[in-house]
């Protein structure tokens, strides 16, 4: 790729880790624990640390899960009100104008279906940090980081679809994980991206982003900060817009998804709205590719056409 993402570093470099940061060695290496045990007099001196740094990383994983989920809906709260803005300039317009636009009661259940994953995501990378310190690479090459923003979108776009249409397809994956999402359907605001079901990104995101981490963690791999805040941004936004119960204007997606999702067939609010209208369609999450190959993409539905503007509540179906 002609990112710097991937540019090799110095053979070697995977070893170099301080002990402090090693827990996972120390959680996996029976061998050591079973040395520490059978030495009576070291196995209690040895114990005392190996649990401290436990109880910090578990700590760093719980503040650290917190602060993003805070953040993430700081970002909810600043991207409703511009939305919001923008319908009454006209410049958007609200997918079912029946419902009130409203900061409803999805932020609680949003801010822990967040912050729950990321909780041992943060545990994770805080465990490995000197490794990712030591692999962080400034390339300086902005195509390069699109393509890398670009070529993980749909990585993870692929994956998502995959567990999303599972979760709708196992009558105990969907009442366990994702009914509760599909509560809300025309009253859709950017409050909820996560709502519902707070274990549900503990599927949908979890097992994609630690696959990373762990990849970067154990391959002799570089990584560009540049490209993980396009990432990240586009990452965030994306789930906000397709929550937002607006059609958007097309330029809206330029700064929103750092330009990725100006790519041809990429997913917009309505193709989301439409699925929690009829959770049969549109089961991807930033294009659409999948759905029209799966047989299971809308450009268009009834639902939609009648809900509009007839005032009618699509939750009283
Ligand atoms: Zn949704
Ligand atoms: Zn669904």
């Amino acid at each position: 790729m002609a990112g710097g993402s991937f540019t090799s570093m110095t053979p070697g470099l995977l070893h170099s880790v301080s002990p402090l940061s090693n827990l996972s060695d120390d959680l996996n290496g029976s061998r050591n624990f079973s040395e520490r045990m059978s030495a009576p007099h070291g196995a209690v001196t040895d114990t005392i640390p190996f649990l401290s740094r436990a109880l910090v990383t578990t700590a760093v994983g719980i503040v650290a899960g917190c602060l993003i989920s805070a953040a993430h809906g700081f970002l909810e709260f600043t991207l409703f009100h511009l939305i919001e803005y923008l319908g009454r300039i006209g410049k958007a317009r609200r997918l079912a104008p029946s419902f009130p636009v409203t900061m409803n009661n999805y932020r609680k259940e949003d801010f822990f279906a967040v912050a729950f994953w990321l909780m041992p995501l943060s545990a994770f990378a805080y465990t490995n940090r000197q490794i990712y310190a030591e692999k962080m690479k400034f390339s300086g090459d902005i195509l390069g980081c699109w393509l890398y923003a670009f070529t993980m979108m749909v990585l993870h776009d692929t994956y998502f679809y995959t567990v999303h249409s599972l979760m709708h397809r196992v009558k105990a994956l969907f009442s366990t994980f994702h009914a509760g999402h599909h509560t809300t359907r025309g009253d859709l605001t950017v409050y909820a991206t996560a709502f519902g079901d707070p274990f549900e990104p503990a599927l949908t995101f979890a097992p994609f982003y630690f696959a990373v981490f762990y990849y970067y963690a154990h391959e002799n791999v570089s990584w560009d900060p540049v490209a993980w805040v396009m990432l990240l941004w586009a990452l965030n936004m994306v789930d906000m817009i397709g929550h937002c119960g607006y059609d958007l204007p097309v330029w809206v997606f330029g700064p929103a998804s750092s330009g990725v999702l100006l790519v041809p067939l990429a997913q917009r609010s309505k193709h989301h709205y439409i699925h929690h209208l009829d959770p049969r369609f549109n089961r991807a999450l930033y294009f659409t590719w999948w759905d029209r190959l799966g047989g299971t993409f809308k450009e268009h539905h009834p639902k939609v056409e009648e809900k509009r503007d007839s005032g009618e509540n699509p939750v009283a179906d």
